[in-house]
């Protein structure tokens, strides 16, 4: 498996760091997790067709997680693609937002490859390849905006991808400590990590990325990788990283 960091950035880009996108590439495919700004031109520029994504799973659906999602959709539409995914979504709502807005912009919404469906909690995607569970956060409260973490599994390899938390961190996945992981994706922008590093050195997993980051954390991260007990890196867009 290995790990594309497409896009970087917290809720705004800065100079040279876009919005969040993450791409898996497993088993000959692609997956993406999350969908920012401008996922379309990033995969290209890395020389990544579009026409691999066999899934695209939304965490939440803040603008810095989806505003790519149409361009992506219309990129599917092309005459030439071979694109077969489905896009999983936070909630049934936002389907059909996003097809609202896809009719208003593009007058069609019909493509016999393309699916969508809802990233309920527990496991929602499964092929003979990797498995994705969703599993409820705070970070956007209650009906109809959900927000996710995803727990992504293949054979004996686990991927933990948090997603947006709440600042108390009071909803950071538990099982980043109950359990042992291959790599913990971490998002690096809603809470003060210097707060809750001994949260942090709690963590079982052979490696730490960090993504979606802010300035705040970024100033400080000198002091706080040298008390952590895994590896650590902080991705940068179009950092690549192998899990296997
Ligand atoms: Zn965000
Ligand atoms: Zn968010």
């Amino acid at each position: 498996m290995k790990l594309v960091f497409l896009g970087t950035s917290h809720g705004f880009v800065e100079v040279g760091c876009f919005c969040t996108a993450t791409l898996l590439e497993t088993g000959g495919a692609y997956y993406l997790i999350d969908c920012g700004a401008p996922v379309e031109a990033l995969m290209k520029n890395k020389g990544k067709s579009l026409d691999h994504v066999r899934g695209i799973f939304i965490t939440h659906m803040h603008e810095d997680h989806v505003a790519s999602l149409s361009s992506v959709l219309k990129d599917f539409g092309r005459r030439t693609s071979t694109a077969c995914a489905t896009f999983f979504f936070p909630e049934k709502a936002g389907i059909e937002a996003f097809l609202a807005w896809v009719r208003a912009i593009h007058g069609r919404t019909k493509n016999d490859r393309i699916q969508f469906d809802v990233s309920a909690p527990g496991v929602f995607f499964e092929n003979e390849d990797i498995r994705v569970s969703g599993i409820l956060t705070d970070h956007i409260k209650g009906y109809p905006t959900y927000a996710y973490r995803f727990e992504l599994k293949k054979e004996n390899k686990k991927i933990l991808f948090t997603g947006d938390v709440c600042g108390d961190m009071h909803d950071f996945p538990k099982e980043a400590q109950n359990e042992e992981w291959d790599v913990v994706v971490s998002e690096l922008t809603h809470f003060h990590i210097e707060e809750h590093i001994e949260l942090f050195k709690s963590i079982q997993t052979k490696q730490m990325i960090f993504t979606h980051k802010h300035r705040q954390n970024l100033e400080v991260m000198d002091r706080v990788i040298p008390q952590l007990p895994y590896p650590v890196h902080i991705a940068c867009d179009g950092d690549e990283f192998e899990t296997e």
